[in-house]
C-alpha cells in the first residue's frame, strides 16, 4: 500500500516581514520607549537574544566559516543608540543621508554596503529616533530659506525592518510638519502597510528599487518579488506620497532590451492613473563595481552570474578613493537612451532625476 507523504506547506519568505534569528541589545536602547518595545516583541517572539557593550562591536556570532558568520549576520539584529549624530552627505539624492539603521537582511549580490560595511554586516537599528530628529532639525535650520532632503536609505532598506521598529512612520510625520525639511528612502521591499496612513503632508518621497526579471531573479535573494513591490508602490501612490522608481543596477545582459522594455511596461500596466500621471520620478544608475566590491562579492556569492569582467568595463576615477568600473560609454549611452525612451513612452510626465 502506498503511504500518502504529508508535506509541509512550502513558506513563501517573502510574504513575511523579517524575523531575525538572533538579538542583540545594547543595555543603553533599553532605556528608550523604542528599545522596550522591541525586546517587548522579541520575548514574545521567542528570539534567542544576547546582551552586548556596544553596537559596533559584535564579536561572538556564530558560524563556523566566514560565509556561515556573514549569512547569520544577515539574520541577526542589533539594537543600540545612535551616537554619532553627525550626517554623511548623500549626493546625489538628498542633502544627508539620516542614520536610522546599517545593514539589511537582503542578500544582492551587488550591494555596495559589501564592502561599506565591512567586517559587520549585521543589522543594526537605532531607537534614539527623537536625538536623530533633533540632528535633522539643525541641518534644516542651517540651510534655511533653502529646502534640505534627508535619505533614509543610505545604509540599510528601511522599509523592510519598518515593521520591527516603526522608525520611519516617525521620521514621515516629523518631516510632514517641517516647512523646508523632505524625507526620502528607496526600498526592494513591500511592507508599507503602517505608512499608509501617516501625515506625510507630501514632503516624504518613496521610491521602489526594480529592474528587469534577469536582473531580479539572479542577484537579489532575500528581498520582495516584483509584483510585490509594485502593488507597494499602487497602494503608496493612493496613499498620495509624491513616488519614484529606481533602476538599479542597470545590467547589461542577454535580452537587456527585452527586460527593460518589459519592466517599464509592467509598470505601467500595474500602476494607478493618479500615479502614472502624478510627481514621478526615475533615477537610473548603472552596475558599478570596485575591484575591493568584486573580491568581496567573489567570496560571499561564489556562484554569482554577475559579470565583473574589468577588461570590459570602463574606469572611472574616484573623487576619493578607489575608482568604479562602469560600462564603456557606448554601451553606457545605449542602456540610457534605450530606457529613458521607454520612461517616456509610458510615463510622459515623468522627470529622470540623474543617470549615473
Ligand atoms: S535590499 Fe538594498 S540594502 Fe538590502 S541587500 Fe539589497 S541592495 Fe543592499
Amino acid at each position: 500500500m502506498a503511504t500518502t507523504v504529508i508535506e509541509k506547506p512550502k513558506v513563501d519568505r517573502s510574504e513575511l516581514s523579517f524575523i531575525p534569528d538572533l538579538v542583540y541589545f545594547e543595555p543603553g536602547a533599553l532605556e528608550y520607549p523604542k528599545g522596550k518595545r522591541i525586546m517587548a516583541w522579541v520575548e514574545k517572539e521567542g528570539i534567542p537574544f544576547r546582551m552586548t557593550t556596544s553596537h559596533n562591536r559584535i564579536t561572538n556570532l556564530p558560524g563556523d566559516s566566514e560565509l556561515e558568520q556573514y549569512r547569520i549576520a544577515k539574520r541577526t539584529l542589533v539594537v543600540g543608540v545612535r551616537k554619532t549624530l553627525k550626517f554623511d552627505q548623500s549626493k546625489p539624492s538628498a542633502e544627508y543621508a539620516i542614520p536610522i539603521a546599517t545593514g539589511c537582511m537582503g542578500h544582492c549580490h551587488y550591494c555596495y554596503l559589501q564592502t561599506t560595511l565591512g567586517s559587520k554586516p549585521y543589522i543594526r537599528v537605532y531607537v534614539n529616533i527623537d536625538e536623530i530628529l533633533k540632528a535633522a532639525q539643525g541641518y534644516i535650520d542651517e540651510r534655511e530659506p533653502e529646502i534640505t532632503r534627508f535619505e533614509a536609505a543610505c545604509t540599510s532598506d528601511p522599509v523592510g525592518l519598518e515593521p520591527i521598529t516603526g522608525s520611519l512612520r516617525e521620521l514621515i510625520e516629523y518631516m510632514g510638519e517641517q516647512p523646508l525639511g523632505r524625507l526620502r528612502f528607496v526600498t526592494k521591499f513591500h511592507h508599507v502597510d503602517s505608512l499608509l496612513d501617516a501625515k506625510h503632508n507630501g514632503h516624504t518621497r518613496i521610491r521602489f528599487s526594480v529592474n528587469a526579471k534577469y536582473v531580479i531573479k539572479h542577484f537579489e535573494p532575500a528581498t520582495s518579488r516584483f509584483e510585490q513591490r509594485i502593488e507597494a508602490a499602487a497602494k503608496v501612490a493612493k496613499a498620495g506620497y509624491p513616488m519614484g522608481f529606481i533602476i538599479a543596477p542597470i545590467i547589461w545582459h542577454d535580452g537587456w532590451e527585452e527586460g527593460y522594455a518589459e519592466l517599464l511596461e509592467s509598470l505601467a500596466k500595474a500602476l494607478p492613473e493618479e500615479a502614472k500621471n502624478g510627481d514621478l520620478t526615475f533615477e537610473l544608475i548603472q552596475h558599478r563595481f570596485t575591484k575591493t566590491a568584486k573580491n568581496v562579492i567573489e567570496k560571499r556569492y561564489p556562484k554569482t552570474k554577475l559579470e565583473m569582467n574589468i577588461e570590459k568595463r570602463k574606469y572611472k576615477w574616484g573623487r576619493w578613493g578607489q575608482g568604479k568600473y562602469v560600462y564603456p560609454d557606448e554601451q553606457a549611452y545605449a542602456l540610457r537612451m534605450f530606457i529613458s525612451e521607454r520612461i517616456f513612452e509610458h510615463f510622459p510626465n515623468a522627470k529622470i532625476e540623474y543617470f549615473t
